[in-house]
């Protein structure tokens, strides 16, 4: 008689790889009390979060955004100085030889398939849009390397627009720590989360919603060990405390309470 196969099991290493994820539970839609209080607490916070890329012009914005895939800003803005002095324009990009570009761009990682795609922009743009970044979404995503993320930074960074919510790997993970998003798979699930965000928050935040979590996953929420005990949206947060990390005293439970609306 063939015999059932047992379940697989999790081993101790992959236990201790596996990034904390905060959450056991599929999630309801949050209540707008909690997100009220979650944005009040986010400007308080970080009431001048800005964009963390270098950048005096849309273009140089979508650069450095294709350039960030994979990469931290810090590299990004050691390297993009470098390349404009040797590319000031979009059409010099548009005529560079690909060789050229890879050795300027090499320490930002996947530097050929970042080279054609900044020269397969600089093209398009020079080609269909007068050698100028356009302000909508659809025109965006036609430049090579261009997704809904980049395409958001752009509108939201430099055209001021609220088209759509930046959902990078920090505003991801804050996204399903926070309980933002209920419909998404996973904290990659980047177009159900982009889905939630907008449904959930006001339209005049969702860039300013974007750039504080950004920085709130840098500064205390990071993804491997999210500093639960000084985090002051600990208490509009469903995942708090749930990382293994030391519930806080009562002085600092105080301090949290204080400093939160809602
Ligand atoms: S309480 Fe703060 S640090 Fe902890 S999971 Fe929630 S947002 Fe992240």
């Amino acid at each position: 008689m063939k015999r059932a196969t047992p379940p697989a099991r999790r081993t101790v290493a992959s236990k201790q790889k596996s990034k904390p994820s905060g959450r056991s539970r599929r999630p309801a839609k949050p209540e707008a009390r909690r997100v009220a209080a979650i944005i009040a607490e986010l400007h308080r916070l970080y009431s001048d979060a800005e964009c963390a890329l270098s950048h005096k012009s849309a273009w140089e914005l979508l650069v450095a955004t294709i350039l960030s895939a994979q990469c931290t800003d810090e590299r990004v803005n050691k390297v993009t100085p470098g390349l404009f002095d040797r590319y000031p324009t979009i059409a010099d990009l548009a005529r560079a030889v690909p060789r050229d570009v890879e050795g300027v761009i090499k320490s930002t990682g996947f530097f050929r398939n970042k080279t054609k795609n900044l020269i397969g922009a600089a093209k398009t743009l020079s080609e269909k849009f007068s050698a100028a970044v356009p302000r909508t979404m659809d025109e965006l995503l036609e430049l090579p390397g261009v997704a809904r993320k980049t395409a958001n930074v752009l509108l939201g960074t430099w055209f001021k627009q609220n088209d759509g919510v930046v959902v990078d790997t920090h505003i991801g993970r804050l996204s399903h720590r926070l309980g933002l998003t209920w419909r998404s798979k996973n904290d990659k699930d980047a177009v159900k989360i982009e889905q939630d965000l907008m449904e959930v928050l006001p339209r005049n935040e969702w860039t300013f919603v974007g750039h504080a979590l950004i920085w709130h996953g840098r500064r205390v929420c990071t993804a491997r060990k999210p500093n639960c005990a000084e985090c002051s949206l600990a208490k509009n947060c469903p995942s708090a405390f749930s990382f293994g990390s030391p519930p806080p005293t009562r002085q600092r439970k105080t301090a949290i309470a204080a400093s939160t609306v809602g």
